[in-house]
């Protein structure tokens, strides 16, 4: 993959604040609409294909966070979006079966959805 100037702005952002998820739109603002939406768009799916992102869905939309180097998950209230970050547990499982079916894996999603303990009282 080539790391143009706007592939590379993008992934700036994921990397200087690791914990915490972007959605296209959220982008779009903090690179002042310097970016098309569309490119956005197509830069989030290509870094999701290539693993340097993972994305989780919220109200519907589609949110990423980087999970390159610290590969985790998260766990994510339903009403007031907090999140907890959970380490990766299916690894394994994804191993076996890739090499029992001699499947190549790029890369997987996981989101565990819920309600925090503040919310489910
Ligand atoms: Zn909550
Ligand atoms: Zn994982």
């Amino acid at each position: 993959m080539r790391l143009t100037k706007h592939r590379k702005q993008i992934l700036d952002i994921f990397m200087e604040s690791l914990d915490n998820l972007y959605s296209a739109d959220m982008l779009y603002e903090v690179l002042d609409k310097q970016i098309n939406i569309a490119t956005i768009y197509r830069t989030l799916e290509l870094f999701q294909k290539e693993g340097l992102l993972a994305k989780s869905i919220i109200d519907g939309s589609a949110y990423y966070y980087y999970t390159a180097k610290d590969h985790h998950h998260y766990m994510i209230c339903l009403q007031c979006h907090s999140k907890i970050k959970i380490d990766c547990m299916v690894h394994h499982a994804i191993d076996d079966t890739a090499s029992k079916e001699g499947f190549q894996v790029k890369q997987h999603d996981l989101t565990v959805y819920g309600y925090c303990k503040n919310c489910h009282k």
